[in-house]
């Protein structure tokens, strides 16, 4: 039997954008839809789970239960196996249970009545006067208000209410491994075209003996082989395999990363915030904080277009000047640093990692270095190391 439902705010994805949004939402309102296509939120679960404590804090998460292990520092290895020790003073980063951090948002959002709707796949979005229409797979009708398209990397409202494309897409693999020996409070870190051209391949413990991690890599997308072609080179290859040799795949994943904030997140009363939205960071492709930072503005301008005259779309628009002034800098300098990284050659890594192997230029690091917003460092190294200046063209072409 087809259910045709009226809501003031229908949320397509249930990720920790869409349900964070639905539990900010429901707290002054019971219209509240958010729709998911899998049966259970978090799964299947496609991230290395690794964020800053900041979240924590900022979003007032319980950190019980989520957080799996701390993050003091990470181990750099370059493609001929220098290594640059950065961190190791203080917490700088968790890992975490992305299943039960994803939950942890649409079960406080399902508390306060938001309707849940799991198992449901948007199938179409229909536009008419003010109000939008979506079919979902069990041919349900769900009518709304406004519209947040929070359906992640691949997602459908972006591409269906004609907003623009993300810059890049970047391919990536992961799984949980058991049976490693690693340091438990370090990451190891791995560059060069051998191991993931144009990003990283990366190794997180996962509990506090080093012996479970989640390992993985990203490639660009227009790179020729496929991101399972490097996944099974790292246990072959230096430097990668010497900390592979018993390693257990537990759960292998894949999944895309979306690079390249877009220049419209709001078209009417159709709203884009999270992966849908490319609020990522280019330099380490986490989209956590970004994502939840742009959400809570969208919370605001949502609140505030109900608040005023029943219901006014033209309010949405402060959302995208709110998230764009608060960390689209970061996200743009982060493009720029990536356009100079993905141009490194092999031989360049070993040089710069090299060279920024001093206690000098570590202590810098250590001490301004932020996941969160990484160009902080970008002044106080160009002053400890100014031939880096000649890297600067590069930088901004
Ligand atoms: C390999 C890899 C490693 C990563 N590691 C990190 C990391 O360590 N730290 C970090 O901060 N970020 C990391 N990320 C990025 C992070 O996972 C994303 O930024 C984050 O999940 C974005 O949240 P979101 O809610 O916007 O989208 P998603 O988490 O993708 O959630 C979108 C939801 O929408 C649902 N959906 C999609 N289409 C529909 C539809 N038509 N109908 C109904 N539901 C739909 C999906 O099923 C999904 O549940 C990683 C990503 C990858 C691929």
């Amino acid at each position: 039997m087809t259910i045709k439902e009226h809501y003031d705010v229908g949320i397509v994805g249930a990720g920790p954008i869409g349900g964070y949004i639905a539990s900010e939402l429901s707290k002054d309102s019971d219209s509240i839809a958010l729709i998911e296509q899998h049966k259970i939120i978090g799964k299947p679960m496609n991230c290395a789970g690794l964020i800053t404590p900041r979240v924590f804090e900022k979003f007032a998460i319980p950190k019980e239960k989520i957080i799996q292990n701390e993050i003091k520092g990470a181990h750099i290895h370059s493609p001929t196996g220098n290594t640059l020790m950065i961190g190791g003073d203080r917490v700088h980063a968790v890992s975490i249970n992305r299943t039960l951090f994803d939950q942890y948002f649409s079960d406080k959002a399902e508390k306060q009545n938001t309707s849940l709707f799991l198992n449901e796949k948007i199938l179409s979005i229909q536009t008419e006067k003010n109000m939008v229409e979506l079919t979902t797979s069990k041919d349900n009708k769900i009518s709304c208000k406004c519209l947040i398209g929070a359906d992640g990397p691949y997602s459908k409202v972006r591409d269906v209410c004609g907003f623009p494309q993300p810059k890049e897409f970047l391919r990536g693999i992961g799984a949980i491994v058991d049976n490693m020996s690693l340091d438990p409070n370090f990451v190891e870190i791995f560059v060069g075209e051998r191991v993931a051209p144009g990003f990283f391949a990366w190794m997180i413990p996962i509990n506090n003996e080093g012996t479970k991690a989640r390992i993985g890599l990203c490639i660009q997308k227009n790179n020729n082989k496929s991101p399972n072609y490097f996944f099974q080179r790292m246990f072959k290859e230096f430097p990668t395999a010497a900390y592979l040799k018993k390693a257990v795949i537990e759960q292998k994943n894949g999944g895309i990363i979306p690079i390249g904030s877009l220049s419209q997140t709001v078209k009417d009363n159709i709203v884009l915030v999270g992966d849908a939205a490319a609020q990522v960071k280019p330099t380490s492709g986490g989209g956590i904080y970004p994502g939840l930072l742009c959400a809570s503005h969208c919370v605001q301008s949502v609140k505030k277009a109900f608040n005023t005259d029943g219901f006014c779309p033209e309010i949405l628009h402060e959302y995208h000047q709110g998230w764009k002034n608060d960390i689209g800098r970061e996200l743009s300098m982060g493009i720029q640093f990536r356009k100079l990284y993905t141009k490194l050659s092999d031989k360049e890594f070993d040089k710069y990692i090299k060279k920024f192997n001093q206690p000098s230029i570590t202590k810098i690091i250590s001490e301004k270095g932020d996941i969160d917003y990484p160009s902080a460092l970008l002044r106080p190294i160009l002053k400890k190391t100014p031939s880096l200046i000649r890297l600067l063209p590069r930088f901004i072409r």
